[in-house]
């Protein structure tokens, strides 16, 4: 048995939410990097950091169950279910070029900036 990571959550709320409801099914979990998370917000997303929720890899299954996890890494467009997806900046581009040239100009972070997926045959972003 190994601890492993179930996911990663942008509040403390959202990780909390989650840790009850796997609890009320009988699963343990604990959490990880909240403390961080709450004073440094905008380093969430960057690297892989953000609250984790950590679980047993027995647990793994079941819980990815409950939650409705989406554990393949195959994406599909939730409009016409096309399979041709492209990962964009989605809207405003400019601006978020922008954004990421003064981030590295001053150093900071920029968590603001959510990469989207976009479907090359109806345009829809995701
Ligand atoms: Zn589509």
């Amino acid at each position: 048995m190994s601890i492993i990571r179930l996911m990663t959550c942008d509040s403390s709320v959202e990780a909390n939410l989650i840790k009850g409801r796997l609890k009320n099914e009988g699963i343990e979990t604990f959490i990880t990097n909240e403390n961080f998370s709450n004073l440094m917000p905008h380093y969430n997303r960057i690297l892989n950091s953000g609250i984790q929720i950590m679980i047993s890899d027995l647990d793994y299954d079941t819980a990815s169950e409950i939650l409705e996890l989406n554990t393949k890494q195959e994406h599909v467009c939730p409009n016409c279910q096309s399979s041709k997806i492209k990962f964009s900046l989605g809207k405003n581009k400019i601006r978020k070029i922008f954004v990421i040239i003064i981030s590295l100009l001053i150093s900071t972070p920029f968590n603001n900036l959510k990469s989207v997926y976009k479907c090359q045959d109806c345009k829809t972003e995701f």
